[in-house]
């Protein structure tokens, strides 16, 4: 079994950007024409110039015409939804997603922001994980998409099942520090470990990674931006550079992710 725990779906095709297809066919046309198994969907609640709002239900119904395919997450606003919690249980319960996609950078509120506590305690009382983007990159402030600030969020929920999407990015160690300070935290590869292969930085990727542990690593492509097949078959071969077993790569490419959503 092999789970790409990072892509993104919308009713536009251009939605993630003119050179790329968003389209839910595309996606699963991909994934029948890849190794790759089962897809993990993230919709994004906010609007943001380089990629464009997705609803919950929207996800949902993807999920609900290709149950063996796609594994949906749900998304909410903490500052647009007074009532963000209760739309996360209303996905949770209602729409059967299985975790919650909070992203910093494009929904404008730091992860150790007191606002967004609520809605994390209640995905750690559904028993949902919870994905947060820390990739650093535009369009908001570098200090509100800090992997530190994650740090500060786990102490705060420390019930919480936190997923470092792309792995901390340019911060890198200090998503490895958190990770370090905090059992629950889990790393996402998606982009970074191929944005950093063959650079300098290769090695301390790397190494970080390493000492996060497989138990602790999800593979993810980011597609419709980043290729499906094109990315499992470079980040297969760059994990196995790197001497991962063939056990931790079982972990990576999906054993982690489903001890996470019970599967
Ligand atoms: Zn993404």
């Amino acid at each position: 079994m092999i789970i790409d725990a990072h892509t993104h779906i919308h009713p536009e095709k251009d939605a993630y950007g003119p050179e790329f297809d968003a389209t839910p066919e595309r996606l699963l046309n991909d994934l029948a024409e890849s190794e790759v198994d089962k897809a993990v969907v993230l919709p994004l609640a906010a609007d943001s110039p380089y990629a464009k709002r997705t609803e919950n239900c929207f996800v949902a119904e993807w999920c609900a015409k290709a149950p063996d395919k796609l594994i949906g997450f749900a998304s909410v606003h903490p500052l647009e939804h007074g009532d963000a919690a209760r739309r996360l249980e209303h996905a949770v319960t209602g729409y059967g997603l299985k975790g919650l996609k909070l992203h910093p950078r494009f929904q404008g509120i730091a992860a150790d922001d007191p606002r967004i506590v609520p809605v994390v305690e209640k995905a750690a009382e559904l028993g949902v994980p919870v994905a947060i983007d820390c990739l650093l990159w535009k369009p908001t402030p570098l200090r509100d998409q800090l992997p530190l600030n994650i740090d500060a969020l786990c102490k705060r929920v420390p019930a919480a099942t936190i997923i470092m999407c792309h792995a901390g990015g340019f911060r890198f160690l200090d998503a490895l520090a958190v990770a370090v300070a905090n059992d629950n935290v889990y790393l996402d590869v998606s982009v970074s470990l191929t944005y950093f292969h063959g650079t300098p930085f290769e090695d301390q990727f790397m190494f970080a990674l390493k000492q996060v542990g497989a138990k602790r690593l999800i593979y993810g492509s980011d597609h419709p931006q980043h290729p499906l097949h094109e990315c499992y078959i470079a980040s297969k071969a760059i994990f196995e550079t790197h001497g991962f077993s063939k056990e931790e790569l079982g972990c990576i490419f999906s054993g982690t992710f489903l001890s996470l959503v019970g599967g």
